[in-house]
């Protein structure tokens, strides 16, 4: 028998954006654990805005489980919160009861800062550094600093470790930005593996003394990129049939449906969606072929492939919530009949 160290983590009830929170338990085991080893577990409620003082109990229920390369013996376990009933889904819940499709696959493109002494890593204590444009993919000590790609990889490991479909890294536009990729069969797991990818850098990022700031545009309205998480995604529909047809119809639902999205698609998204520094104002929605300054760009292979393959929602941002940004995107395609 082996002792596991179990650290259950879990969204809590703070709006606009809920944060992780984790905490561990010990449990023998004779091998790596699977989800249904692994008991129901609770915590104090009214200590994370998910319950009164009265009445604290909440319940965390396991939902997915992966190795945790940053401990030994570790494991990652992700869960939904209940009511102390263990089986009413607490209102902050958003994983349970969201559309979900295994042939619907979902690629999340997740951006954020690196932020140090309440600036960017890499910014000047007073100013700004030389203008954005070196930064993106940039290489060298004056582009990227020195630690920032010693966490980034250190993170892509812990992920690839963790059995999470992490699929790539860049620098981004502004400095001390940088993202990552996630992607996934099934929005369920598409959406779980990005969170455990927010929490694993998270993690990593707290000895070297940095935060991770996923505001969407933490420098506000100056020539700074802001951050996005692009929802690229596609149903079996969409890779097999497709047609110019049906995506016209698609893009049709996407516009009527252009405020329900908007509204799941993370805070003050207003502040980055101007129309400015590749992205399409809140207010719009457009379509385009290779066009990052559309609200969904559709990619060269998708057009040249007779309109199927993948599409690239733009508009999520990096505060947004991939469970109900997937279930959004399922809900609106569902609209639309197919032949
Ligand atoms: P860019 O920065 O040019 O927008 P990235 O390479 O960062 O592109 O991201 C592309 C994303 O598209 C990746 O996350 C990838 O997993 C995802 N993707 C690729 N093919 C599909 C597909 N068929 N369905 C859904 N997502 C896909
Ligand atoms: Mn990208
Ligand atoms: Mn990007
Ligand atoms: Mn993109």
């Amino acid at each position: 028998m082996t002792k596991y160290k179990l650290e259950y983590h879990w969204l809590d009830g703070y709006t606009p954006v809920q944060s992780l929170r984790g905490k561990t338990q010990i449990k023998e085991f004779t091998s790596f654990p699977t989800l249904d080893q692994l008991p129901m577990w609770g915590f104090d409620g009214s200590s994370t805005n998910q319950a009164p003082g009265g009445s604290s109990d909440c319940v965390l229920k396991p939902v997915a489980v992966y190795p945790d390369g940053g401990r030994k013996n570790g494991a990652l376990v992700m869960c939904e919160v209940m009511m102390a009933d263990g089986t009413t889904p607490h209102a902050s819940n958003h994983r349970a009861g969201i559309l979900d499709d295994e042939g619907a696959w979902f690629g999340f493109e997740q951006e954020y800062f690196f932020y140090q002494d309440g600036r960017p890593l890499g910014f000047p204590e007073n100013g700004f550094p030389a203008p954005q444009g070196p930064y993106y993919t940039g290489v060298g000590y004056k582009h990227v600093g020195d630690v920032a790609r010693q966490l980034v990889e250190e993170h892509l490991d812990l992920c690839l470790e963790a059995g999470i479909n992490h699929e790539g890294i860049n620098a981004e536009v502004a400095k001390g930005q940088w993202e990552f990729q996630i992607f996934g069969k099934g929005s369920k797991k598409a959406a779980d593996e990005m969170w455990v990818a927010r929490y694993i850098l998270m993690r990593a990022a707290e000895k070297y003394g940095i935060d991770i700031e996923m505001h969407c545009k933490p420098l506000g309205a100056t020539d700074w990129n802001g951050s996005g998480m692009h929802a690229n995604f596609s149903t079996q529909y969409l890779r097999e049939k497709g047609g110019k047809e049906y995506f016209d119809k698609l893009m049709a639902q996407f516009d009527k449906n252009r405020m329900d999205h908007i509204a799941v698609y993370g805070p003050d998204n207003h502040m980055r969606l101007t129309g400015l520094h590749e992205t399409q104002a809140i207010d719009k929605f457009s379509w385009g072929i290779a066009d990052r300054g559309a609200s969904i760009r559709v990619p060269h292979s998708f057009a040249n492939n007779g309109f199927k393959g993948y599409l690239e929602d733009r508009r999520p941002n990096s505060q947004g919530c991939p469970y109900q940004i997937a279930s959004q995107i399922l809900k609106t395609i569902s609209e639309v009949p197919t032949k």
